[in-house]
């Protein structure tokens, strides 16, 4: 706790204290009003605002401190002043006072709960940001729940300020009247309990939740107006389809076969999508080609005299097609036909919330559906830099059908694609220059993991180039050339092919969403809501179209959640879990990462202990020779809870789960340190890590009572 803090706290606490020895609380207890009421009404009668003011302070004073006398002090001041003059003075009085109490509680224990639990809070301050004022209405309304815990609690959430005193005015006011009036009654007041009855307190717990019922019916009715613009059909055919039979649509498709659902899953181009065609499948198989040719020159490093390896790069791009196809059975039509899914080749239009246009080779037909589920993917964003559509590019969708290797390779961008791309023709000799227009590569992950990745490029021979924003490109003398700006001047890349690898814009145009008015969210991606559903509630997204990651096990991921909520949404509803999300790029040396790391912890403002292990340490990172990387951990200041974790080095993708998993069930470094990982493996660096992380939080003190217990021991 930082000085002032302490400070606040200690004051704070005095003036309870001084509360409690001096025994203030005499004077608010129902009694002693009693006993003073008629002296205290004769000084109202002569100094009505005066005594407005000394029981509005005394009121603030006591809410601010939290001490439990408000249901007293509202009686007491019925009685005084009246139903209508107390109930302006309790209401204002205990807004404010709850006000400060919030703020105390804000400045004393927002940051130390934040820094806590951090990321288990998104999901509760996404509710609140969205739906606070809707809760703290009801949390007002209903007296079951303490004042003064509403206060403390409100306090560390995200609600703002504003917010909290103008709703909390107004839900208390219902229980300020009761209040208020029965103190006009104070002399047939037994108790504190008989003020509220039963039948009150369900009246105001009714009252407490009716805005929850009224928005949810709100939002229904206006999802019924919308689809009731569109003819529905007497019957369906189909309890879904599926749009895309990429990563995503492929696997609502088997979701929603597997709870016996009648599923139509539609593909305008081949099943399987980006992943299997120009994706992940392909972008691994070429890297293993060339991680063979960079280990073969690393010969003289592993005991041999040389390796030649000769190859023709066409027929490494032909082994790259020979995996594909072999890949291609798991997400063929054949296979899902036989799992219960209709497939459709054809190109699909939602014609309106019930039906899907499907436009085929032999003509169009229209199918009837209960749901729909969007899986249309995305494909790679191509700028629009002048000369650039003349000059003529590639992208990660028509790379692979090179078949000559180019001898100078431009990559534009540095994130993941681009990486992993550059480095594969490097090492089968391109002459490869990079270009990034942000300081370095990987910008999603700490500068020393990109420094790390750059420093292998460097010395692999790609010409890395952060800062480099490319402008125009031109033919001069019939050669090719990049114009980028850096640092002021214009720099002249001259290259044979240009990589396009600057990111991916989902597929939102040409299938419906525009007439049906389904907006896109300023990624440009499908617009959705935590349970993956768009405007309509029988229309979800997911994957590369829906976001916010672009990967394919996110997108079978979401696909689990928009296939469930499609097909039973009416009954249960689930929201798309993103809370513990890991990626890697395939690199050498390869980055995986799951959770929090540096750069994005003090982004969001969250403290956290870092711990990391070098793999040069590493008994078979030295035998493999592949020393090059780092564990990395970051914890919860002096807790073993991981926040998040980045490997880099060999299999970094594969030795990452440890922490996914982990993360994903609340194991700390301590349980990570206490299992047996096998001698000698990479695994064992997540050990060493956690390893570390104990050596540097080993309780100091006890440790020092051990050395003289032992010193004792030995006489
Ligand atoms: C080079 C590269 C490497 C990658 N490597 C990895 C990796 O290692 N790991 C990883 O997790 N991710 C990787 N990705 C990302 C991954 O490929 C995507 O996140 C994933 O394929 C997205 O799946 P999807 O189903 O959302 O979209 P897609 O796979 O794009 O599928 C969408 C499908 O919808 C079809 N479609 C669109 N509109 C219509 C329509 N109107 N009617 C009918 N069909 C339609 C399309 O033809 C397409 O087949 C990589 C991507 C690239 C480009």
């Amino acid at each position: 706790m930082s000085r002032r803090r302490l400070l606040v706290a200690v004051f704070l606490l005095g003036l309870v204290a001084a509360f409690f020895a001096l025994d203030l609380g005499q004077y608010l207890r129902l009694e002693y009003f009693r006993s003073q009421q008629s002296a205290i009404e004769d000084f109202r009668r002569g100094n009505p605002l005066t005594a407005s003011f000394i029981f509005l302070g005394i009121y603030v004073v006591v809410t601010s401190l939290s001490l439990p006398f408000a249901a007293v002090m509202s009686l007491a001041i019925g009685a005084v002043f009246g139903l209508l003059s107390g109930t302006l003075i309790v209401s204002f009085a205990s807004s404010v006072g709850a006000t400060l109490a919030f703020l105390s509680s804000r400045f004393l224990f927002r940051e130390a709960v934040r820094n806590r639990f951090g990321g288990r809070l998104r999901a509760i301050d996404a509710g609140l940001e969205k739906e606070g004022a809707f809760y703290l209405f009801a949390l007002r309304l209903v007296p079951a729940v303490p004042y003064i815990v509403v206060n403390l609690v409100m306090g560390v959430t995200p609600i703002r300020t504003w917010t909290f005193y103008w709703v909390g005015q107004i839900g208390m006011l219902p229980a300020t009247i009761v209040y208020v009036n029965a103190g006009t009654q104070l002399a047939t007041v037994k108790s504190l309990s008989g003020i509220l009855s039963p039948t009150l307190i369900g009246s105001l717990v009714l009252i407490g939740i009716f805005p929850l019922i009224a928005r949810h019916a709100v939002e229904v009715f206006k999802a019924r107006r919308r689809l009731a613009k569109w003819p529905k059909p007497e019957k369906f055919e189909r309890n879904l389809v599926v749009i895309g039979a990429g990563s995503a649509g492929l696997v609502a498709a088997y979701i929603a076969a597997a709870v016996k659902a009648k599923v139509t899953l539609i593909e305008k181009d081949r099943m399987g999508g980006d992943c299997l065609y120009t994706g992940c499948v392909p972008s691994k198989a070429l890297i293993k080609s060339a991680r063979l040719l960079a280990q073969a020159k690393r010969a003289r490093e592993f005991g041999f005299k040389a390796m030649q390896v000769e190859f023709d790069f066409a027929d490494v791009m032909e082994r790259v097609q020979r995996v594909v196809r072999t890949v291609e059975p798991h997400d063929s039509a054949e296979r899902y036909t036989r799992l219960g899914v209709e497939c459709l080749q054809g190109e699909a239009k939602i014609t309106s919330p019930w039906t899907v246009e499907v436009k085929a080779a032999g003509g169009a037909r229209t199918l009837t559906t209960r749901a729909i589920v969007i899986a249309a993917g995305a494909r790679p964003f191509v700028p629009p830099i002048p000369g650039l559509a003349e000059t003529g590019y590639l992208t990660s969708d028509t790379v692979w059908n090179l078949r000559e290797l180019p001898p100078r390779l431009v990559v534009l961008g540095g994130g993941p694609v681009g990486c992993e791309l550059a480095q594969c023709f490097a090492r089968f000799g391109s002459r490869v220059t990079q270009v990034e227009m942000l300081p370095r590569l990987l910008i999603r992950e700490d500068p020393e993991v990109s420094e790390l990745v750059a420093r292998q490029f460097r010395e692999e021979r790609i010409d890395v180039r952060p800062e480099h924003k490319a402008v125009r490109v031109l033919r001069e003398n019939g050669e090719k050339l990049l114009v980028c700006e850096h640092g002021g001047k214009e720099v002249r890349i001259p290259f044979d092919v240009l990589l396009c690898a600057l990111g991916r814009v989902a597929n939102t145009a040409g299938y419906g969403l525009e007439e049906l008015g389904i907006g896109l969210t300023p990624a440009r991606t499908v617009e959705t809501d935590e349970f993956l559903q768009t405007l309509y509630p029988n229309i979800y997204a997911c994957g590369d179209v829906a976001g916010p990651y672009q990967f394919t096990h996110t997108a079978s991921h979401q696909a689990w959640y928009a296939a469930a909520n499609a097909l039973f949404g009416a009954v249960k509803r689930f929201r798309a879990d993103y809370s513990v999300i890991p990626w890697a790029t395939f690199t050498e040396p390869e980055v995986a990462r799951v959770g929090l790391n540096e750069t994005e912890a003090a982004e969001k403002n969250i403290a956290y202990d870092v711990t990391s292990y070098a793999l040069e340490d590493l008994d078979r990172a030295i035998a493999d020779g592949e020393t090059q990387g780092v564990v990395k951990v970051l914890t919860v200041p002096g807790r073993d809870r991981i926040l998040g974790a980045t490997i880099v080095g060999e299999h970094a993708a594969d030795l990452i789960v440890e922490f996914i998993t982990a993360m994903k069930h609340g194991i700390g470094l301590n349980k990570i340190l206490g299992t047996i990982h096998i001698y000698p493996t990479l695994a064992e660096a997540n050990k060493y890590a956690a390893g570390n992380w104990k050596r540097a939080h080993a309780p100091q003190e006890l440790l020092r009572w051990a050395e003289k217990f032992h010193a004792w021991r030995r006489g």
